[in-house]
């Protein structure tokens, strides 16, 4: 099974990967958590150089491209073989965090990032992809706090209020798309309610 972790800056994706990860590990499950970009030593590179900040900004398109790359080596040397061996993977971000940022944050028209799609993931789509809704003044304002607890800041975070509405957006419409693969929680409850939302749809949808 493929489960995915999609949200915009501080909706505690990550938090939330790790806890669901847990409690699949309990519920006596083989699970495999990763992130994206990044979760495969190829995938890694390609992060860093994109986040970094050491290349001068790409543009949509070249971005699409290299994370497209990024997303194809992840799955061909880590997630693939997991899922196909019958393990629960769970991914913080995936391909919808290219679509809502490349595409509704940036403007790349859709038919790229379709065809991008076809070439990296074919039919290799989340079973069920989470979708952390949050008001994004709630997410800056947590992401904030972490930065000044000395996480390092990458140059998306620091992109303005407005893109952060449209990322947002771009992910409600996709759960608008295809409710039959996607779930939007609220995000901007306490983290405890949180995971016992998601709990309570992988349960419901998959049956964990
Ligand atoms: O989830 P995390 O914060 O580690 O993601 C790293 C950054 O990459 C995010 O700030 C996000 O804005 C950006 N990103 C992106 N396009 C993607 C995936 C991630 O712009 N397709």
């Amino acid at each position: 099974r493929l489960i995915t972790l999609e949200g915009g800056e501080g909706s505690g994706k990550s938090t939330q990967a790790e806890i669901l990860a847990m409690r699949l590990a309990r519920a006596g499950r083989r699970v495999v958590a990763t992130r994206e970009p990044g979760g495969s030593p190829g995938a890694e590179a390609i992060r860093e150089a994109i986040l970094s900040g050491k290349v001068s900004k790409y543009g949509p398109f070249a971005e699409a491209l290299l994370f497209a790359v990024a997303r194809k080596d992840h799955i061909d040397c880590q997630i693939g073989a997991a899922v196909t061996d019958g393990k629960w993977v769970v991914c913080d971000r995936f391909v919808d965090s290219t679509r809502a940022y490349q595409g509704a944050m940036e403007g790349l028209p859709r038919s790229i990032l379709e065809s991008l799609e076809r070439l990296t993931v074919g039919d290799f789509m989340p079973d069920l992809t989470l979708i952390l809704d949050i008001d994004p003044e709630a997410g800056m304002a947590r992401a904030n706090a972490r930065r000044e607890e000395g996480e390092e800041v990458d140059r998306f975070e620091q992109e303005e209020l407005l893109l952060h509405d449209r990322v947002r957006q771009g992910f409600l419409d996709i759960a608008e798309e295809e409710p039959e693969r996607c779930v939007v929680i609220d995000a901007n409850q306490p983290e405890e309610i949180v995971a016992e939302d998601i709990w309570e749809a992988v349960t419901e949808r998959l049956g964990a």
